[in-house]
């Protein structure tokens, strides 16, 4: 008899429910020649989504085109915009008694001299005036601010002059994602999990569903959100808290109408208040922005109160326009230490999360698919999988958990929220150590090797506005030629101004795309 898994049941229905039952669905049951693999997913007719989680990272491309899913048919179904960057407003005051904006844009530079840019920018200075080290050595600043998308209107989809994500609707990004994981034969059943059946081990045998009784089950994927349903139900690892690290807990959510819908900004804004931060996310039909802060420090009354302040000073809602309708949201923020336990695997917010600076989180889904189809077992699920499977996955929340934990420790702001997300709080060892070792050099490459997510750049990034490393003297100072960073900055301000004014305006190109936007998926229908 063979020992190939036969059938996979994946409970939850939310963007980590449905992306991995496509991932799973596409790449298992690749070839017709092959047993097929019966793949289920149920999901709770009444339990909503959290229903927010609308900027993604830019490996979502890569993922959507990996896994035979057309850009322009997302695009137009899912209402989604594109996202070059995300820009940081208020999170420090400079020497000059300034809150500067910084981006934090998804490219990294070529080197100069094959060394790194960003000591010719602290040696030299900017090529022009008053120009950012971002500006200075990548595109991506010069393409948003003249709102263009990231490449021509007759670029094949998923082409790029540069890198890109997306901004997206979630609830039409889940509905597209089942259509589609049906019609390549995935099964639907809309049922409540209440319960699992064990064998002597406590592997899961079956699970108990609400209306259709008894499902038998080989390998359980629990993409149930923060409750973790399954995985609760066999497993007694503690969920690992990152609270003593990362103070926000909760979040006030709206969606709101474009001021200009044909100005769409291509990139994410990140404006702090003074118990938090707000996320903007402008997707091609609306707004969904929201406060997240830890209410430790603010009730949701204030939160709600200084959110809507906010949104009233900046524009995106007119003063005259009655207070719209916010919603709450707990975020429990941290995560399982085995997101593998026996034949059980937690995928998504049951898996952990790291609150949404950076919006990491459907990063974490998709990459945790893959980890799981390389790592795919036979019935016997063998132990060292397993183990590497957990190795990686808490590798990875650690790593962002880390990087987000870099924009507070960095932030000068003097109100007692921030001063305790700087002092109040613990800094992992890897992260005290590289923090202290990039006083001495910049980043390099071989330091954030071994993370799966953020480099070298994305810490240069973040560090570099806020004065990490301002007023050092670095060994290699002596080595860079004024030259070299002339002509660096010459070929790069050259390159821009040939590629700009070939580039779409953004919110053409999101008409293009819809407009010509194929039909390929039937509506999908579930059995009940
Ligand atoms: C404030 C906030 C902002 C965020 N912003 C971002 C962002 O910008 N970018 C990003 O990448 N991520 C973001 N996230 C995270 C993102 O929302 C989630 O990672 C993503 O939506 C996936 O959620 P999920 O599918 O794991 O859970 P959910 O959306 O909660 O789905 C859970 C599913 O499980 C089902 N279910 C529950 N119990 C049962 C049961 N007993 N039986 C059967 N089914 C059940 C429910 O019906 C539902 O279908 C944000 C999160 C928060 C809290």
């Amino acid at each position: 008899m063979s020992n190939q898994i036969e059938q996979l049941t994946i409970v939850g229905g939310g963007t980590a429910g449905w992306l991995t039952a496509l991932m799973l669905q596409t790449a298992l049951n690749a070839n017709p020649k092959e047993k097929q693999i019966k793949i289920t997913l149920v999901e709770s007719p009444t339990i909503p989504t959290i229903g927010v989680g609308e900027a993604t990272l830019i490996t979502l491309p890569e993922t959507l085109q990996d896994f035979g899913i057309n850009e322009r048919e997302f695009m137009q179904r899912c209402n989604a915009s594109f996202k070059l960057a995300v820009r940081f407003a208020d999170w420090f005051t400079d020497t000059s008694g300034q809150r500067p904006v910084f981006y934090h844009p998804f490219n990294s530079p070529p080197t100069c001299a094959g060394k790194s840019p960003a000591y010719y920018y602290r040696k030299y200075g900017p090529p022009k005036p008053g120009m950012s080290l971002v500006d200075s050595i990548v595109p991506n600043v010069a393409i948003l601010r003249s709102m263009k998308a990231p490449r021509q209107m007759d670029s094949p989809d998923y082409g790029r002059h540069v890198n890109y994500a997306y901004h997206l609707d979630a609830a039409l990004f889940a509905d597209f994602l089942r259509d589609l994981a049906i019609h390549r034969g995935l099964i639907h059943v809309r049922d409540d999990v209440l319960d699992v059946e064990k064998d002597k081990r406590g592997y899961i045998t079956a699970l108990t569903l609400k209306k259709n009784g008894r499902h038998p089950a080989e390998l359980v994927i629990d993409c149930t959100g923060f409750r973790g349903v399954v995985h609760s139900k066999i497993s007694e690892d503690p969920f690992v808290s990152f609270g003593d690290c990362l103070l926000n807990d909760r979040a006030v959510a709206v969606q709101i109408p474009h001021r200009n819908p044909k100005k769409i900004e291509p990139c994410t804004r990140a404006t702090a208040l003074s118990g938090g931060w707000v996320w903007r996310v402008p997707l091609f039909s609306r707004v969904g922005t929201g406060y997240v802060y830890s209410s430790a420090f603010k009730s949701d009354d204030e939160a709600h109160d200084e959110f809507l302040s906010h949104l009233r000073t900046s524009g995106d809602l007119p003063a005259d326009a009655p207070d719209p309708d916010t919603r709450v949201l707990k975020m429990n923020v941290g995560y399982r230490k085995n997101a593998w336990v026996k034949n059980c695997i937690a995928i998504g917010l049951s898996a952990g999360f790291v609150e949404p600076l950076e919006a990491t989180a459907i990063h974490t889904i998709e990459i945790s698919a893959r980890w799981l189809l390389m790592n795919f077992p036979t019935k016997e699920i063998s132990p060292p999988l397993v183990q590497q499977y957990n190795a990686l996955s808490s590798g990875l929340f650690e790593t962002i958990r880390d990087f987000i934990q870099v924009h507070y420790l960095k932030s000068n702001r003097f109100e007692p929220y921030w001063r305790a997300t700087r002092e109040d709080v613990k800094v992992s060892d890897v992260l005290k150590w590289r923090l202290d070792m990039w006083h001495s050099r910049l980043p390099e490459e071989f330091d954030t090797r071994s993370d799966s997510l953020f480099t070298n750049w994305n810490y240069i990034f973040i560090l570099e506005p806020k004065g990490h490393f301002s007023g050092k003297e670095y060994a290699i100072d002596t080595m860079l030629d004024q030259e070299d960073w002339q002509k660096y900055c010459a070929g790069l301000e050259s390159s821009k101004q040939s590629v700009l004014p070939r580039l779409a305006d953004h919110y053409e190109m999101l008409t293009a795309m819809r407009g010509t936007a194929p039909n390929t998926i039937q509506p999908a229908t579930s059995l009940a």
